[in-house]
């Protein structure tokens, strides 16, 4: 048994386990794929203070980090259901999808999210050469160019008005006849010379040269008739979707959406159980916030053991 389990082992989980490993609590991290979604990234220009660097190169590093330490890592290992502790200071039980029961006093769930794909013909063979998820990350690559938001909701209305500052002309596109976004936002967007917006229009692919995106092809839902937009980037915001799934039976407090819900000290309704990173209901999801998040978890689960003696 841990006194610290970590589920999920993306720049949260990495966090959280140099952390608690510091205060010498025995710790164990299980992760489907060591790493987290920084594995599917290329260029990352925001982790402050390292101007440069590549998603496999970081997950290289996390894993070095952790490596220094005495943390028990379990790649490769898919948690299935959790079944919190019977009272305070009890151990809590993971059971994996090799049959396998983990059990710990606290535990740090930080499984991560995953962006909804449009599943297009173009989209995963182009993804990083012009597909793009975040425009946070990715919005000044495409510096005076033309891209496509697709999505209508406040994630995709934010991200048009986000990209509008920076590149050249935004076309957005949105299935329904009309969009979903907060009413101010819908102004500010439509208030912006170099924005287009395209309803009840459904992208049927997404079209390159071989090598990089040039262009999206979508089939006007009122008419039926085919079109095409040249454009170099394409941004997609239909949803990011937490990875909290196996957790709907035990108890915790998910939001509507699904995250994971945490207070200001990422605790869980449940006693001994916090979270942290994209699986949560902090908002702006991003490497250097689930790391900030992971570690303060950490710290709250110290907190907890120093507070609740062993039952
Ligand atoms: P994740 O990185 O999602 O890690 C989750 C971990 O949990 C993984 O190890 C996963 O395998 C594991 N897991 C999931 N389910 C289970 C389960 N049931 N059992 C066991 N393990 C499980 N952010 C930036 O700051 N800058 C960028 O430039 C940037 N670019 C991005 C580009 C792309 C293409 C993508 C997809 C994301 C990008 N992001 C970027 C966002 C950033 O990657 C995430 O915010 C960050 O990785 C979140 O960290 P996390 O630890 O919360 O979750």
């Amino acid at each position: 048994p841990f006194e610290v389990l970590i589920v999920g082992g993306g720049p949260a989980g990495a966090a959280a386990s140099v952390y608690t490993a510091r205060k010498g609590f025995s710790t164990g991290i299980a992760a489907e794929r060591f790493g987290g979604q920084v594995l599917d990234t290329m260029g990352i220009e925001n982790f402050i203070s390292v101007p440069y660097t590549e998603g496999p190169k970081l997950a290289a590093q996390l894993e070095a980090h952790v490596g220094e330490y005495d943390i028990d890592v379990m790649n490769l290992q898919t948690a299935t259901r959790l079944i919190p502790a019977a009272q305070k200071g009890g151990y809590h039980e993971v059971v994996m999808d090799n049959g396998a029961s983990l059990k710990a006093r606290t535990v740090i769930l930080s499984t991560g999210a995953r962006w909804r794909n449009l599943g297009v013909p173009g989209e995963q063979e182009y993804r990083n050469k012009g597909v793009a998820y975040c425009p946070h990350c990715d919005g000044p690559l495409y510096k005076g160019k033309r891209v496509a938001v697709i999505g209508g909701g406040n994630s995709g209305v934010e991200a048009a008005i986000d990209l509008a500052g920076i590149v050249g002309h935004v076309t957005l596109v949105e299935f329904d006849s009309k969009l979903r976004a907060d009413e101010v936002l819908q102004r500010k967007l439509r208030s912006m010379a170099n924005v287009d917006i395209i309803v009840s229009a459904q992208t049927t692919q997404i079209s390159g040269d071989g090598t990089k995106v040039d262009g999206l092809l979508y089939k006007d839902r009122d008419t039926g008739a085919e079109k095409r937009v040249d454009l170099e980037g394409v941004f997609v915001q239909i949803g990011l979707v937490p990875n909290t799934e196996w957790l709907k039976d035990s108890g915790i407090a998910l939001s509507k959406h699904g995250e994971i819900e945490v207070d200001n000290h990422a605790a869980t309704n449940l006693n001994g159980v916090f979270a942290a990173g994209d699986c949560t209901t902090v908002p702006y999801k991003q490497i250097i916030i689930a790391m900030g998040d992971g570690s303060k978890a950490a710290l709250s689960a110290f907190d907890y053991l120093i507070r609740n003696e062993k039952v």
